[in-house]
């Protein structure tokens, strides 16, 4: 049974990241998502098992020690981690995991986790990232200054990531990514099988 791929998407917020993801998971049939731990607070509509395992901190803390996450990141104050368990189960069943995890975790991933495929999603431009942010409505000037200040340092991370991919639509993004999965998929390392003919 050959390993499942092991797929990091990261990119600042409001580049789009969620709306791609989701889109690409809904027409990606043979690809499925790492649910996440988080310690913030559920937004209105989330689901805990769905959207995220909502954990105390107390509970995350233990996780932590128990050496429960593949990786985990302090993001605005709040703890996320990727479940260790699971994903290593889904992989050895060949599955394909799609991670949607902040520049901090990513980083950790490519040490402990080369062979994973890391894809950068960048917006088409800083004015167009701010008018997406702006478009939210939910910023005040201050917030706007900090949310675009930590999008120029993910950005800077960037280049360490295996792809980039420029969301200037969610259409072409996704057949972007789609591609890369079709190709990585296609390296001879990983089909030595099929040589055997
Ligand atoms: P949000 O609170 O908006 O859902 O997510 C905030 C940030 O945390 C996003 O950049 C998201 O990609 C990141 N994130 C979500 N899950 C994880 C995780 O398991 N690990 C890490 N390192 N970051 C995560």
């Amino acid at each position: 049974m050959k390993q499942g791929l092991l797929i990091v998407v990261s990119g600042p917020s409001g580049t789009g990241k969620g709306t791609v993801c989701g889109k690409l998971l809904a027409e990606t049939p043979q690809l499925a998502y790492s649910i996440s731990a988080t310690t913030r607070q559920p937004r209105e509509g989330e689901v805990d098992g769905q959207n995220y395992y909502f954990l105390t901190r107390e509970q995350f803390e233990s996780e932590i020690a128990a050496g429960g996450f593949l990786e985990y990141a302090d993001v605005y104050g709040n703890y996320y981690g990727t479940p260790l368990k699971k994903l290593e189960e889904r992989l050895q069943a060949g599955q394909d995991i799609l991670l949607e995890i902040d520049t901090q975790g990513a980083l950790n991933v490519m040490k402990k986790c080369p062979e994973g495929i890391f894809i950068f999603l960048l917006p088409p431009s800083m004015a167009e990232l701010e008018r997406r942010i702006k478009g939210r409505g939910s910023e005040t000037s201050e917030s706007l200054e900090r949310r675009l200040g930590a999008a120029r340092e993910e950005i800077s991370v960037g280049k360490q990531y295996t792809y980039v991919v420029v969301n200037t639509t969610v259409k072409t993004a996704v057949k972007r990514i789609q591609a890369i999965i079709d190709a990585e998929h296609s390296k001879a390392e990983r089909n030595e099988d099929l040589f055997e003919i």
